[in-house]
């Protein structure tokens, strides 16, 4: 005994970096994360957050669906499930998206996933080796790039503007690749209401999307966690809905229209590429969490989440309002931003000589935080851009939130 513990004393403690894989050894925390988790306990205004508002919560309708699913429920809510979901659910989410997308489902088979970004890292497993071309909007979503990159992709970044995507850009760059004898593989976009930028692709570009995909055979992956909360504007099809060779994978959440504590997504799909994310799912998680899957049955059948919906862009609308105005009364001259018309964020574009990773600090000694634009690029290469997020403070915040970072950013000009 003795012996043991001197010896053990006498080696130190492990060389914990010793024994995590090549892959573990890859993974890094970031350094923005780290240094927004202070902002939470203080006096700062955070616009930095990606979170719903818990004011948008159903609590008095999921009281009441909770009660019915554990008294008449019980026996599928606590069971396992199958790998591709609970049916009902399913059959209600088909029905939605017929209904409300006019995506024809009879030719989709639809799998629900432990969120979003579960769908992400499945469709990473399944369709990426490594050095596979992906293309991503410039900016894009950073969990999706989070999720891609541990199967070791090349990225082609294709600027966004005002209408998304810029897919002239992108069919140039397909050209060219084409001439040198390669492919792309997949195309990632979150064409509407993106987070970050807040900017919807323009029924236009998604048809041209489409038959770029057909030309040059790749497929798509459309998330759409912000498609229902529309504050302005006119509704654009689904790239799904424009879909008619089942090269569309759309991804589906109840993250930003019930909560995101239920964990719960969804893929729509062609049957055949369904199939494989069912067998690369099953090693993961088995099923995904059955309670969560009976409870948005429920409340997905029972019409509570199209009765639920409006209220949600009620609350969120005057928000996006608030913030539009103030960065237009704030903002000194040389600043731009997104107009969204939906969705969570707005995207600042600062002038060229301030880097907005650097300013974080001062602008949350200022008291206010955003979060710096560089980690949304596939190759981190633009640095005068921030991301603001309008749905979790209120309106008096946000007004000040942006007076505090206006005035930050005019010391530096
Ligand atoms: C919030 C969000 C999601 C949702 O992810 P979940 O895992 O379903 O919570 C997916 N994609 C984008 C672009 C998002 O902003």
């Amino acid at each position: 005994m003795e012996e043991n513990l001197r010896k053990k004393l006498e080696s130190g403690p492990l060389n914990f970096e010793s024994y995590f894989s090549q892959k573990a050894l890859g993974m890094k925390a970031s350094e923005i994360r780290e240094l927004l988790k202070l902002v939470e306990t203080s006096n700062v205004i955070s616009l930095a957050g990606g979170l719903p508002n818990p004011k948008t919560f159903p609590i008095d309708i999921l009281k009441e669906i909770l009660e019915e699913v554990i008294t008449e429920h019980a026996d599928k809510a606590l069971q396992y499930g199958t790998t591709k979901g609970f049916t009902p659910l399913r059959l209600a989410i088909a029905k939605w998206l017929r209904k409300r997308y006019d995506i024809p489902t009879s030719k989709v088979d639809i799998m629900i996933t432990s969120g979003s970004q579960q769908a992400l890292d499945l469709i990473g497993r399944v369709f990426i080796d490594p050095g596979d071309i992906v293309v991503v909007e410039a900016p894009t979503y950073l969990a999706a790039l989070q999720a891609f990159s541990f199967y070791e992709p090349t990225y082609i970044q294709i600027p966004l503007d005002d209408e998304g995507m810029k897919t002239d850009v992108l069919e140039e760059r397909l050209r060219k690749l084409k001439a040198e004898g390669k492919k792309v593989k997949l195309v990632y976009t979150v064409p509407t209401f993106q987070n970050p930028a807040g900017v919807t692709m323009a029924e236009e570009r998604r048809k041209h999307l489409i038959e770029l995909a057909s030309e040059f055979d790749f497929i798509i992956v459309e998330d759409d966690p912000y498609g229902e909360l529309r504050y302005s504007g006119k509704p654009v099809p689904k790239v799904k809905a424009l879909d008619d060779e089942g090269r569309v994978l759309y991804l589906g959440t109840f993250s930003k229209i019930l909560s995101p504590g239920f964990r719960l997504g969804w893929i729509a799909g062609e049957p055949h590429f369904i199939r494989k994310l069912e067998i690369a799912k099953q090693s993961v998680d088995l099923c995904t969490n059955a309670f969560g899957q009976v409870v948005a049955w429920r409340y997905l059948d029972g019409g509570h989440l199209e009765r639920h919906i409006p209220k949600i862009i009620e609350f969120y609308k005057p928000r996006r309002d608030a913030m539009l105005d103030a960065l237009e009364r704030y903002m000194p001259e040389g600043v731009r931003w997104t107009r969204p018309e939906g969705g969570m964020f707005v995207w600042v574009t600062l002038p060229e000589n301030i880097n907005a990773t650097a300013m974080l600090e001062r602008a949350v000694a200022k008291g206010v935080a955003y979060v710096p634009g560089e980690a949304f690029y596939a190759h981190r290469d633009v640095k005068n851009t921030m991301r603001l997020n309008f749905t979790y403070v209120d309106e008096a915040q946000i007004e000040e939130g942006i007076k505090r970072l206006a005035e930050t950013i005019k010391e530096l000009l």
